[in-house]
């Protein structure tokens, strides 16, 4: 029996039944809502490992309920959205939430970016007393130090470039938007300052990426993800 439990907040029927069946033939315990009232209700009485939530449900809008279950919980929320709702999701992440889906998904996809938010849920609950170093793959940075490594070599990483490998690294496995990044490294999020993340985010891949693997993801539209390395 898979130990996780997930919360499905989604009024389209047909895409509920579709979760629902799929987490039951892989022996995930789950719980169900249509709308955004009694979702919220059994998140605070059920306190699911993760989140999954429809952005356009009838009574309230997706935002309100992540910010509402921000308020108390950090429990991982993927977003599910439709094409047209981008915006949404965008907002989405800012708002807190880890992940998101864009309709139409394949089953394939919904449970990788489940499997995916569990181990960043398995990171977070183990991550408590190891916070000097992080690992991933052949990515190491010390925190005391302020040194990054890759395969045991120190990477010379210039002061902006070290600050956004920490922050994504903090977030493994979590999108963040262009907002937040931005706002994180240089307390704004003009349309320069996004100019510029994506340069310097070039010039940190070409240092950290260079044995080819990608280390990070983009999103196009929305921001970047640091992937776990398994
Ligand atoms: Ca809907």
């Amino acid at each position: 029996m898979n130990k996780i439990s997930i919360l499905i907040i989604e009024d389209d029927q047909a895409i509920n039944n579709l979760i629902k069946t799929t987490l039951e033939t892989r022996d995930y315990k789950y719980f169900s809502a249509a709308n955004g009232l009694d979702g919220i209700l059994v998140a605070t009485s059920q306190n699911p490992d993760i989140i999954l939530l429809d952005l356009g449900l009838p009574d309230m809008d997706g935002n309100e309920i992540i910010k509402k279950i921000r308020s108390y919980s950090n429990t991982p929320i993927i977003v599910i959205s439709a094409r047209s709702e981008d915006r949404d999701k965008v907002e989405a992440l800012d708002n807190g939430a880890d992940d998101y889906l864009t309709k139409p998904f394949s089953v394939d996809e919904l449970l990788a970016r489940i499997r995916s938010t569990s181990r960043r849920l398995a990171y977070m609950q183990g991550s408590t007393s190891s916070n000097r170093i992080f690992e991933n793959g052949r990515l190491k940075i010390d925190y005391v130090s302020s040194v990054a490594y890759l395969n045991e070599e120190e990477l010379h990483l210039t002061p902006i470039e070290y600050k956004l490998l920490n922050l994504l690294a903090k977030n493994v496995g979590k999108v963040l938007t262009y907002t937040y990044i931005t706002k994180e490294i240089w307390g704004s999020s003009w349309d320069s300052d996004i100019a510029s993340l994506r340069v310097f985010m070039a010039t940190l891949r070409k240092k950290i990426e260079k044995d080819g693997v990608n280390y990070i993801q983009t999103h196009v539209g929305v921001g970047y993800r640091m992937l776990r390395i398994e």
